[in-house]
């Protein structure tokens, strides 16, 4: 886990480690069965610096790379991915302010987001529009130094609990270009919000739609120009798949390091579980598996950092492969079980159920081979 890692990095690692099993891991079943959201976590993760991780240090944010970024999600999913998953989400809509907005938005938005005094949804999928996210009809009407928003968006993370939602509307033609990025804030009069989604994992943080109904948002919310949008919402998503890719590394590799233990413990005919040779083979594979998703995911992100050309089509590469075999993984840790993976004090199930929603969001494993197809073979 730690070879290739500079001292810095290494300490970033431990540092999240360590964060994740005193004030993550121990709450983790719980705030799945309660479905709590824990802010007061969420928060004593931002100040030490997890809120606004590649946000630039001005406005309190870490200024790290996105390499760093995936060496703390990882760690901190070994405690919770569904915790880290909505740090990443947080952390996907500052690092869009803070890359495209301008100084004065900066200023006005970011010291809060990287304290999390303020927390931030993303807000691109509608009902009607999910992998083919630029078919949205949210509408974003100019009216003098306003826009008057309406619309729904679907499956929002942290909608109900966020004070800032980042929302992708519509407000030219058809397409990609004609949306636009608005910051939209929580009291705002005609923003509601839907029931919390019951779901099959992700219960530590909710999922609402987020509704807009005649909303009237300043001319001065709207990050970048007009059109600009669609670019900045798929822009975030590149280090956004990465980070998810990286949480769902850290709870398959929290699966398998219990799988380990139980194996050592664990008795049937007359032998621990971890002498038999056929379960050694699967053990095996899996921290095969965990390894190279790891050194791959890493090199992604060194792609991202340097701004390589093929840098989206590695970060979708990424994202397909190492959530698939995160998934494969917890699966596997679940089946080494036996009857005790099943049941949720194990912790395994769990990790089963969160990780699966990660092969769909931030674009579907199946969108991420259209983006790499795509890359591939272009126009031909
Ligand atoms: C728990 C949860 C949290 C979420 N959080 C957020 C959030 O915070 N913000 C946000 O904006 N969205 C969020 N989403 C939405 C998520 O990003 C979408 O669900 C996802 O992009 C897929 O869209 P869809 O559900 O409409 O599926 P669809 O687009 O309807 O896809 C259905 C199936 O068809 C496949 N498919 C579609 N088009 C193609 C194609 N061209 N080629 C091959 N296969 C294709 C898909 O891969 C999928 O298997 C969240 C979703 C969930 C479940």
């Amino acid at each position: 886990m730690r070879f290739g890692l500079d001292e810095d990095q290494a300490a970033i690692f431990e540092m999240a480690a360590g964060f994740a099993a005193e004030h993550i891991a121990p709450h983790a079943l719980e705030w799945d069965e309660q479905k709590t959201f824990p802010v007061a976590t969420l928060r004593a993760a931002a100040a030490l610096g997890m809120a606004g991780i590649s946000v630039r240090e001005d406005v309190g944010g870490s200024g790290l790379s996105r390499v760093d970024a995936a060496l703390i999600f990882e760690a901190l999913s070994q405690g919770c991915p569904t915790v880290a998953a909505f740090l990443s989400i947080h952390n996907l809509s500052s690092w869009i302010i803070d890359t495209f907005a301008d100084e004065a938005q900066r200023t006005r938005f970011l010291p809060a987001l990287t304290r999390m005094d303020r927390i931030a949804s993303y807000c691109l999928t509608e009902a009607g529009s999910g992998s083919d996210a630029a078919a949205m009809r949210t509408r974003a009407v100019r009216d003098g130094d306003h826009y008057i928003i309406d619309g729904e968006k679907q499956f929002i993370s942290g909608a109900g609990a966020s004070d800032l939602y980042l929302c992708f509307a519509r407000t030219g033609g058809d397409g990609a270009k004609g949306v636009s990025a608005i910051v939209v804030e929580k009291d705002t009069p005609g923003l509601s919000f839907g029931a919390n989604e019951r779901k099959m994992g992700w219960n530590a943080q909710p999922t609402r739609a987020v509704r807009f109904d005649g909303v009237r948002v300043p001319v001065d919310n709207r990050i970048g120009a007009e059109g600009d949008g669609f670019r900045f919402a798929m822009a975030g998503l590149d280090g956004g798949r990465l980070n998810i890719a990286a949480c769902a590394l850290g709870g398959a590799q929290s699966a398998l390091d219990r799988t380990i233990a139980y194996m050592g413990d664990r008795r049937a005919f007359g032998r621990r579980l971890s002498d038999l040779q056929a379960l050694q083979f699967r053990v095996a594979d899996m921290a095969t598996d965990l390894e190279v998703a790891r050194a791959f995911l890493r090199h992604a992100a060194a792609a991202l950092d340097a701004k390589a050309p093929e840098a989206t089509k590695l970060c979708a590469m990424a994202k397909r492969h190492v959530t698939d075999a995160a998934f494969r993984v917890a699966n596997d840790a679940l089946q080494l079980h036996g009857g005790y993976g099943y049941l949720a004090e194990y912790g395994i199930e769990k990790i089963v159920r969160d990780l699966r929603v990660h092969q769909i969001l931030e674009g579907t494993n199946e969108i991420m081979r259209v983006i790499i197809a795509r890359a591939l073979l272009g126009g031909r």
